[in-house]
């Protein structure tokens, strides 16, 4: 068969392409104004990820943890959430929003932290904190299942459940991101203007791309209000741009306060991107202006430049996030590539059903894996064994000795990206993101046939 989807078939993961689910519910939360979330489990479960944050970024956010220890094993630790609580009220006059995010450990023990949550409502927050506006928000993320996928998922639902009511229609759309870069989100605001569309961006992180001002003052949170979590179930419609990302809390704005629901594709591509804006104009009814059309011109005329002549037949693995995996195989395809193997990291049985991957099924005439609950060793194992050939990979640092060790030239796209400057301002998405891919495969490839001199004269031709 030359497109087929499989299931892992080792027990066991070596270098995991993702990390947990209080990881995502943990991204989520930083595109919260005045939010700091409480991560009750072992300290570990909040240093690494802001580890990853901070490295992807290059700069700080905030995040506490209930810091569990051995006894909570026994005896439980829901205690250490409502001192958590107190602390982080006392510290941060105006933090307003605590989600209270679980981990695998504090799912085991089996810690109430809705029950902590209705205490501490009734409790603390009418006494100590009368007159402060403060929403606790529970988060079930135990590590033992999804990824953290799967954890932004929950969490984007769970914030907008808790705030999202029912007034006046706003004329807005809800633009749910995904999993996205401060570059993705300058370029999806692009877009909207452009539209002449209306739009809360939700967890919006364009201000991780912080300045550093004159003061010393560099401000690294997300800009999403709680006025703008509830006025999602007012809007026009809900655009989630991912399948797995945003997806459930599209679904639960439409069955509970009938707001239509798109759900994907990512705008990676040229086709993507003409279907986000369709979907756009659908939806408000707003034409799609010419300065558009006009941004696709030049896009596919980029693309033009590149495509058969130097990625035509390029043998592609692509690793990371679903749905920004699916898009990029499907770009690659419409550059006349072939996506040879497709890596999603977590045990999510409904990537077998995902229409996109059916879609690929269709089209793909050469042999092409798709493999779910994958880790990088389904990657490194087919090299070293010879069975696969690779032109290039696309996925994030995390496989970069891959790529090292074995002279395959690769793009970090996705998260994290570590060792490379700047990636998270360049966007993927949108015409913009058409050209900065298909450029920066190029750029790879180029520095490639020159270290191997391998047909490197054609670039003093091209
Ligand atoms: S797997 Fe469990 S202990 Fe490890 S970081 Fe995730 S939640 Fe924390």
């Amino acid at each position: 068969m030359p497109c087929e989807i499989k299931q892992k078939e080792r027990v066991g993961v070596i270098n995991p392409i993702f990390t947990c689910q209080p990881c995502g519910a943990q991204y989520a939360s930083i595109g919260i104004k005045d939010c700091i979330a409480i991560v009750h489990g072992g300290q570990g479960c909040v240093m690494f990820v802001r580890l990853l944050f901070a490295q992807h970024f290059k700069d700080n956010f905030d995040i506490a943890s209930s810091s569990v220890h051995e006894d909570a094993a026994v005896f439980g630790a829901v205690h250490r959430v409502e001192e958590a609580v107190d602390v982080l009220l006392m510290r941060y006059p105006h933090v307003k929003v605590i989600p209270v995010i679980t981990t695998c450990s504090t799912e085991v023990i089996g810690d109430d932290i809705d029950g902590v949550v209705r205490k501490l409502n009734k409790g603390l927050l009418k006494e100590k904190y009368a007159g402060r506006e403060v929403h606790l928000i529970p988060i079930h993320t135990p590590s033992f299942k999804g990824s953290m996928v799967s954890g932004y998922d929950v969490a984007v639902k769970d914030f907008v459940s808790a705030f999202a009511k029912k007034d006046q229609p706003n004329g807005k759309i809800n633009l749910i991101t995904g999993w996205a870069n401060p570059g993705d989100v300058t370029a999806l605001k692009h877009l909207l203007m452009e539209m002449s569309v209306d739009a809360t961006v939700l967890f919006e992180i364009e201000s991780f791309d912080s300045p550093l001002m004159p003061d010393g003052n560099a401000v690294s949170h997300g800009s999403t209000t709680v006025e703008d979590l509830a006025g999602t179930a007012n809007a026009l419609g809900t655009i989630a741009l991912n399948r797995y990302e945003g997806g459930l809390a599209a679904k639960y704005l439409e069955s509970k306060f009938n707001v239509p629901a798109i759900i994907g594709p990512a705008p990676i591509g040229i086709r993507n991107t003409d279907t986000f804006l369709w979907n756009l104009k659908t939806m408000t009814g707003k034409p799609i202006p010419e300065s558009l059309v006009r941004e696709r011109g030049i896009a596919i005329d980029a693309l033009t430049d590149l495509t058969h002549m130097f990625f035509a037949d390029k043998r592609v693995a692509i690793y990371g996030n679903a749905d920004l995996a699916i898009g990029l195989a499907e770009f690659c395809l419409d550059l006349e590539m072939k996506p040879v193997l497709l890596l999603l990291g977590d045990d999510n049985p409904a990537y077998q059903n995902d229409p996109r991957i059916k879609g690929l099924k269709g089209k793909v005439d050469f042999d092409m894996q798709i493999i779910w609950n994958a880790d990088l060793w389904e990657l490194e194992s087919r090299i070293n064994n010879k069975e696969i050939e690779l032109d290039l990979i696309l996925g994030h640092s995390k496989g970069r000795f891959t790529s090292i060790d074995n002279k395959i030239p690769m793009l970090r796209v996705g998260f994290p990206v570590y060792d490379r400057a700047g990636y998270y301002r360049h966007p993927v998405v949108g015409y913009a993101g058409a050209i900065w891919l298909a450029e920066e495969m190029a750029n790879v490839l180029f520095t490639d046939m020159e270290y191997k001199k391998n047909k490197e004269w054609l670039l003093n031709v091209w």
